[in-house]
């Protein structure tokens, strides 16, 4: 199929896809979904307002035809979504996209893990904040230790799945956790990603004091590691990674706030009920499910996505501010993923 490639108004081609498949999860963590916010009686999106498979695999195609190369799922926790080895199936299918990931909090992993890796699944981001089992109960909410997600780790791994480990850094919360976290992954083999704290959506109550940058835990790395610093894998590489010496074990760092990297930012989103977002930080959606529903063609979606990419000129991770987190209008965590 041959690829029409469309840049928005800073040139930024259109690479990744970012697809959120629920806006469900089984925990409630400090970042994303705190637990005062989204109790049990918080409304999530009913069945028929979510994307179907059906529909999720006509836009995937789509935008692959735009340029996408990349496609991850995220939810809320993607896994909750009943069969999702059968929408990595249907996606797996998509000829010119090249890879297909997951960003999971890693608990179900034990029971699919397999089922996605024959789907076509390639790699797994598990998120894993802190190896206290106290303490992760704390942020994820609901008490839950580290024991079934270090499960779902190491259910992935013999699923012959690539494993990566991301986590938040939040000064005073889990910064003691740093090199216990950096230990752990370079034995078992696992390539950490520390995330420096960001205002998702309005909910988390973040505040710039708290975030730990990039600079800042490298130092604590350099401390008792020898790291040396690799190239960019591929243009807009979200990471900056280094490799442990003495080993073949990546670290990599995501500096959206200390060193934000919208300038080469190729991502959109699409939420669980059918929105385009050209911004994590954006708050303004494009529906593109109804426009389906209501019987548009291929082409007219592919206009749509086009006109919407073309119209793109969101940076806003070069424009924070204290100010800009507390008034921008943000979309939550919960239906775009990270
Ligand atoms: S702030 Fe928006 S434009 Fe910048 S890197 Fe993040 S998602 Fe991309």
């Amino acid at each position: 199929m041959e690829k029409t490639i469309i840049k928005d108004k800073l040139n930024r081609p259109l690479r990744d896809l970012r697809i959120s498949v629920i806006d469900r999860c089984n925990f409630r963590c400090q970042y994303c979904m705190p637990a005062d916010q989204f109790g049990d009686d918080f409304e999530f999106l009913p069945k028929s307002a979510l994307l179907t498979y059906e529909e999720i695999e006509r836009l995937a195609k789509i935008f692959v035809h735009l340029g996408v190369e990349k496609i991850r799922l995220t939810g809320g926790e993607p896994l909750l979504r009943r069969d999702l080895p059968l929408l990595v199936e249907k996606l797996s299918h998509i000829e010119g996209l090249q890879d297909i990931a997951l960003t999971t909090n890693g608990v179900l992993l034990p029971k699919v893990a397999s089922k996605l890796k024959s789907a076509g699944l390639k790699r797994v981001n598990v998120s894993l904040d802190t190896l206290n089992d106290e303490l992760f109960g704390e942020i994820n909410g609901r008490g839950v230790g580290t024991k079934p997600v270090l499960e779902g780790i190491e259910a992935a791994k013999e699923a012959g799945l690539g494993v990566k480990i991301n986590m938040v850094v939040k000064k005073g919360l889990n910064d003691s956790e740093i090199i216990p976290m950096a230990d752990f992954c370079k034995k078992n083999g696992l390539e950490l990603r520390f995330i420096e704290y960001m205002d998702v959506g309005s909910s988390n109550g973040w505040k710039m004091d708290d975030v730990i940058s990039k600079k800042e835990i490298y130092q604590m790395l350099k401390e008792h590691y020898q790291l040396e610093s690799r190239d960019p894998a591929y243009y807009g590489e979200v990471a900056k990674l280094y490799h442990y010496n003495d080993t073949d074990v990546n670290v990599g760092f995501i500096s959206s706030v200390s060193e934000s990297f919208c300038s080469s930012c190729t991502r959109s989103r699409l939420s669980a009920n059918g929105q385009i977002f050209t911004c994590l930080f954006n708050g303004n959606g494009h529906d593109i499910r109804n426009f389906m529903r209501n019987g548009a063609t291929d082409e007219e979606l592919r206009d749509r996505i086009t006109s919407i990419w073309s119209g793109r000129n969101d940076r806003y991770s070069d424009e924070r501010t204290e100010e800009t987190a507390k008034t921008r209008k943000k979309i939550e965590m919960s239906y775009i993923g990270g």
